[in-house]
């Protein structure tokens, strides 16, 4: 069983004095002591390397401090692959906060205003509107303070065009006012065509818009007309079908387009919607609902 003899004694021979002593005399204790001694210096050793001398610890910790910055230089361009999917839903989303800023108030019997609107920064015609351009019928007519603006250059442009003498018959009109346009026109259908109220009713919607559907709830419309004289044919009529648009109104309501606006033509019903949209407007040919349902599928 015990064969360490031999074992001890083959490495002496290779030696010359006297190696098989001190060969014996290390045997267990000895042999432990070194194979100890050996270990402890191979991991002391092995420390020293790895972590540099004790004394010169400054020059020790930046191996260790460069291994972990290396690490978070490397980590992130893996995240970086992760967000890229997130882009592809976010184009969905988008389209919609687009059509609040862009997209022009549509109002018509399908998209009634609510009950309580009352458009912002209403200013009164008469304080504005130079005489010496327009003239308007009654001091309380009222509309949106950029669409009044924009309404008093298109027509100093006609005027520089020898294109003059309009009026503004009406502009923004209340939930309560449209309520007693109704009432009026109903009374008098049936007053004049001895019509039941409820037919009455059918015929005036045709030209009067119920409450909540009329444009000129929002303040962006005016009836544009020349004292005396029906509209519709003069010259005044036709210079602002070809124009209005340059100035950012709409003829609202055109013949051609009565199916889909639901009213019947009016030559003096001109919408405010900005340069942009009643550009492109123009050039296709779109009423405002064909506009509006342009920008939703796109
Ligand atoms: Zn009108």
């Amino acid at each position: 069983m015990d064969q360490r003899p031999p074992r001890r004694y083959e490495p002496t021979r290779t030696g010359y004095r006297q190696p098989p002593p001190p060969a014996r005399r290390s045997n267990p204790l000895t042999r432990l002591a070194v194979a100890m001694a050996l270990t402890g210096g191979v991991m002391v050793g092995c420390f020293l390397l790895v972590y540099g001398f004790p004394w010169a610890q400054d020059t020790v910790r930046p191996v260790p401090v460069s291994a972990p910055t290396a690490l978070p230089i490397t980590a992130p361009p893996a995240p970086t692959p992760a967000p890229t999917p997130t882009p592809t839903p976010t184009p969905i989303p988008t389209p919609s906060p687009a059509p609040t800023p862009s997209i022009p108030l549509l109002v018509n019997k399908q998209n009634l205003l609510p009950n309580n609107y009352v458009p912002t920064n209403l200013v009164r015609l008469i304080d504005i509107c130079p005489g010496n351009v327009v003239s308007i019928k009654g001091r309380d007519i009222e509309g949106n303070a950029a669409a009044v603006d924009a309404l008093i250059v298109m027509l100093r442009a006609a005027m520089d065009d020898g294109i003059g003498n309009w009026q503004i018959s009406a502009g923004y009109r209340s939930l309560r006012y449209q309520q007693r346009l109704l009432d009026d026109k109903v009374s008098e259908l049936m007053r004049s065509n001895n019509l039941s109220r409820d037919r009455a009713r059918t015929a005036a919607l045709k030209t009067v818009a119920p409450p909540g559907a009329s444009e000129h709830h929002t303040g962006l419309a005016f009836d544009i007309t020349v004292p005396g004289v029906s509209f519709a044919g003069t010259k005044q009529a036709q210079w602002l079908a070809e124009n209005s648009y340059r100035f950012g109104f709409i003829f609202r309501y055109q013949a051609h387009k009565e199916e889909i606006t639901g009213f019947l033509a009016e030559a003096w019903h001109y919408r405010y919607v900005g340069v942009e949209a009643a550009t492109v407007m123009k050039r296709n040919d779109w009423c405002l609902e064909e506009y509006v349902d342009f920008l939703m599928q796109n």
